[in-house]
């Protein structure tokens, strides 16, 4: 199976290729610990998740390192710190805490490494010296800067701009011992009160760029497969990162291939505590919103097109959940369906993979149904995790209901196996008695709730 993927630095859908199909390699740019995280920030973890299943599947799961970053050393941790009183540790080790179990309820898989700027201090200081050495930075008021005029060949490529364009179109802080506007910190003072590490140039931290060339030279090397982040880090983010990589490491290439997400909005609009559509992944949780739904809403739209949130896209995505949940009740996960690993494989189509599924779970007609490949396909693509379901209360109450219907069902078939047809209709019976209506196909079942359903009868079926 080959796997095609938009590649922004050429700017075309590209026939993936691994440096080494034993050793695929990928860093995402990760969260800055801070606060919790808003719904738009779990769209690119869900993206690279499931291109992380996609490669594992392809490639097979020990053959992939999936590298994503915490940002622990930022000015707005700083800031954070100060207007609550509490220490910055305090706030990066809960913050990242919260990160990690929010992302596992909407079903992603944990990266193989999740490396924290503050512990990567020595490689960067290591790296700006290397810099500075080979002429691409320079020190100046107690700042260290990259001199993007240094490398006009490579600077802006990623983002399709000349530095030139740039200066026009970027409202950039010009500070006096800046030599070109452009130029960006690799390391800066830090004053008593802010979080500093000695360095060659005093006591100071680092620019926001510099840890992610450092940590994923050091986790994944110098030229590694793929790249992904927001489209919002394209620049100067990304770019920046190039800039100090390639330049450090006297290569011509950071990563193959840059991959970016498309923002999330709200109804329409742009999130924003103002417009008071901004929420968090644990706001909807805690609103009994199961993480698997967030995550199916996610999915149906295409990770380069803007998505959509909406109340209406939710209610959807609980239905369908909720009722390829009862289909696959029971039934053993078998192969994952073909069509939907083909559909990952352009360039991660998730929303026809989801039309996929649907075939699987209807069929045009009754032969295409195949609810094995179903669950296997749900499960491969994060859902129907039963630890992101448990969120929901709602789901809490109708699973206890589901675990009764299929011990009832799983009995009447057992007794049907074994030729006693009467004590297996006397399930079916009791269960229908409870207002549980059971339609049966050879290997598995569907069942309503009709109106006189009364779960105090479902008890003492089995
Ligand atoms: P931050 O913590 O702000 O650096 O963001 C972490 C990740 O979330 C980055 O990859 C951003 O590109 C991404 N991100 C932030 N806001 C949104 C949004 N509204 N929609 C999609 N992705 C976003
Ligand atoms: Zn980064």
């Amino acid at each position: 199976m080959t796997i095609k993927l938009y590649n922004t630095r050429v700017r075309e859908k590209v026939e993936f290729q691994p440096i080494k199909a034993d050793d695929v390699r990928m860093y995402v740019c990760g969260p800055t610990v801070y606060d919790r995280a808003h719904l738009g920030n779990a769209r690119p973890v869900i993206v690279f998740d499931v291109l992380n299943r996609l490669l594992r599947h392809v490639y097979g799961a020990d053959a992939v390192t999936y590298v994503r970053n915490f940002t622990d050393v930022d000015d707005k941790i700083n800031a954070r710190a100060a207007e609550s009183g509490r220490s910055i540790g305090e706030i990066t080790a809960e913050t990242t805490q919260w990160y990690l179990e929010d992302m596992a309820a909407v079903g992603a898989l944990e990266p193989d490494h999740m490396p924290r700027a503050t512990a990567y201090i020595p490689q960067m200081v290591e790296m700006i010296e290397g810099l500075i050495a080979k002429g691409h930075a320079y020190v100046a008021e107690g700042h260290v800067l990259f001199a993007v005029d240094s490398w006009k060949e490579g600077y802006g490529a990623l983002s399709g701009r000349t530095v030139d364009d740039m200066i026009a179109g970027a409202r950039v802080e010009v500070a006096p011992y800046k030599r070109n506007p452009m130029d960006f910190v690799l390391w800066k003072p830090s004053d008593e009160g802010t979080p500093g590490w000695d360095s060659p140039w005093g006591r100071g931290r680092p620019g926001w760029h510099i840890e992610c060339s450092a940590m994923s030279k050091a986790l994944l090397g110098e030229t590694f497969d793929i790249h992904g982040g927001g489209n919002d880090l394209m620049f100067p983010h990304h770019e920046n990162e190039i800039a100090q990589s390639c330049c450090a490491n006297d290569t011509d290439r950071m990563a193959n291939v840059w991959m970016h997400n498309e923002m999330l909005q709200v109804e329409g609009k742009k999130m924003s505590k103002s417009l008071g559509n901004f929420f968090t992944v644990r706001d909807l949780l805690d609103q009994g919103v199961p993480g698997e739904v967030i995550r199916f809403v996610m999915l149906s739209t295409h990770y380069r097109k803007p998505m959509d949130w909406t109340e209406k896209k939710r209610v959807e995505a609980e239905k369908t959940l909720r009722k390829w949940r009862e289909m696959t009740k029971g039934v053993t996960a078998g192969e994952v369906d073909r069509r939907v690993v083909a559909a990952l494989s352009d360039d991660l189509n998730t929303s026809k993979a989801i039309t996929e599924l649907h075939y699987l779970a209807q069929g045009l007609d009754w032969e295409q149904r195949d609810m094995a490949a179903l669950k296997a396909s749900l499960v491969f693509l994060g859902l129907l995790s039963d630890d992101t379901n448990l969120e929901g209360q709602s789901n809490q109450r109708h699973d206890r209901v589901d675990i009764l219907i299929e011990a009832a069902m799983a009995a009447r078939w057992a007794l049907r196996a074994a030729k006693q047809f009467e004590q297996a209709d006397e399930i079916r019976e009791s269960l229908k008695a409870a207002g549980v209506a059971v339609r049966e196909a050879k290997d598995s079942y569907e069942y309503d709730l009709t109106a006189d359903f009364d779960p105090s009868k479902l008890e003492g079926i089995v």
